[in-house]
């Protein structure tokens, strides 16, 4: 069963919170860095615009003190561009569903958890060069 309205809304609510964080942590460290000429790419793109360009502007910057923040950015603009395509909460590999606990843990998660498990073994080898 695909979420609810009631239940997208909460998640839409937690996604926001975890976008604005993640843009002030950013903000927090392109202002200690020597990169504050960027922070008004962050200010231009407050997160009630509707702009979804901010992780992809951000990652062109190519910038390892935010590099991990950014992935999370684009994780959360492609979830709020799944959830107005209606493709949300649907697996991208099998098509299940993905189920409301586990996207109430993990809002951005593509794939329903039997899929990211197979995924994960399957792709084991790029995530981590080293092994
Ligand atoms: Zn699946």
């Amino acid at each position: 069963m695909a979420p609810t309205k009631t239940q997208l809304s909460k998640l839409e609510r937690k996604l926001d919170r975890q976008y604005e964080s993640l843009l002030e942590q950013v903000r927090d460290a392109l202002e200690k860095s020597e990169n504050q000429q960027y922070v008004e790419l962050i200010d231009r793109s407050p997160a009630d615009s509707g702009d979804e360009a901010t992780g992809d502007a951000l990652a062109d910057l190519n910038l390892a003190i935010i590099d991990r923040h950014v992935r999370e950015i684009r994780d959360i603009e492609a979830t709020r561009a799944r959830i107005k395509g209606g493709s949300f909460g649907t697996c991208t590999d099998c098509s299940g569903d993905i189920g409301f606990e586990r996207l109430l843990a993990y809002p951005t998660a593509k794939r329903c958890f039997t899929c990211q498990r197979q995924h994960e073994k399957t792709y084991a080898h790029e995530a981590n060069p080293k092994l």
